[in-house]
């Protein structure tokens, strides 16, 4: 039998949340584009050992995606992804349409991103930041979290909503989780589903390079093995967009010196498919 309960509008959602809150029950929110697997899992369930409801957003945002081809092709199958959130006991889902989200003259306060907006994913996707936090806004506002989970996955992402959270004092706890990987090493992802075996395999040179960066690391300068790991990533067969050794704070790229907080992102496509992903070098989360 079925425990997650869908809602499809707002008004519903919020109606069935206001008895949850009213016996100061907490709520945790993670949001998500659908086509799940053990990755968003992760986050459920993290999500429901420390919440007392756990609500969790199926909506492809038209506004984060650049590459209207990628939007076209973004995997959806939201009755097998409500079935998969059934295992985990009482979930409540909640599919809006665009509408929903988008009420007409729907204002959003905006955030200055700064650097973050201009390196990286926000350099090479134009706009798409602008998208992630005015979705994230909007489910912030209908959901009204106490805690909001996000995978490390997406690195910039973490610190993009770390930032909107902290500039617009939203009353949210960001809960950043560690990146599930198939036993291979290939980051989970939902746009593996169109990857074929023989991509899925080339893929791997994106996790065999952010491993070799390291255990390099500290034997020479960031900018030296970000060269040198960008030459061992161009004998694979996928296509580099970026490598860089940045800061994992402020998301400056490291060129002389190395800092704890030192991390590795790589943005690659792979066939039609763009795949991105990341190591910390001095932690063993992500491995
Ligand atoms: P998405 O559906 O791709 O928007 O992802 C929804 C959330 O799941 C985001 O916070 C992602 O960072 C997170 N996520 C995606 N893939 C993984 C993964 N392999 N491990 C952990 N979290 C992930």
């Amino acid at each position: 039998m079925s425990k997650a309960i869908v809602f499809y509008t707002s008004v519903q959602l919020q109606s069935h949340l206001i008895a949850v809150r009213l016996n100061n029950k907490s709520i945790g929110f993670v949001p998500t584009m659908g086509a799940l697997h053990e990755g968003h899992m992760a986050l459920v369930a993290r999500a429901k050992e420390e919440c007392d409801l756990v609500v969790v957003s199926i909506f492809v945002n038209p506004t984060q995606f650049n590459n209207p081809t990628d939007l076209e092709k973004y995997p959806r199958m939201p009755e097998k992804d409500v079935e998969m959130l059934s295992t985990l006991g009482e979930i409540i889902v909640f599919i809006p349409t665009p509408e929903e989200i988008y009420p007409e003259n729907n204002h959003f306060p905006g955030v200055q991103l700064g650097l973050l907006d201009s390196v990286l994913e926000g350099k090479f996707r134009a706009g798409h930041f602008k998208g992630v936090t005015h979705v994230v806004y909007n489910l912030f506002a209908i959901v009204q979290p106490q805690k909001a989970y996000f995978g490390k996955k997406d690195y910039q992402q973490v610190a993009v909503i770390r930032e909107m959270i902290r500039q617009l004092h939203l009353p949210v706890e960001l809960v950043a989780c560690a990146t599930l990987r198939e036993s291979s090493g290939l980051a989970k992802s939902s746009r593996n589903m169109r990857l074929s075996s023989e991509e899925k395999e080339d893929a791997l040179i994106i996790i065999d390079t952010l491993r070799f960066i390291k255990l390099q690391a500290i034997k020479e300068t960031p900018s030296a093995l970000a060269a040198k790991a960008r030459a061992y990533f161009a004998i694979g067969a996928l296509r580099l967009e970026y490598l860089e050794i940045i800061d994992g704070a402020s998301f400056e790229t490291l060129t002389n010196k190395w800092v704890d907080s030192a991390v590795c992102c790589i943005a690659a496509h792979c066939g039609e498919v763009r795949l991105i992903d990341n190591l910390e070098l001095f932690s063993n989360e992500n491995e």
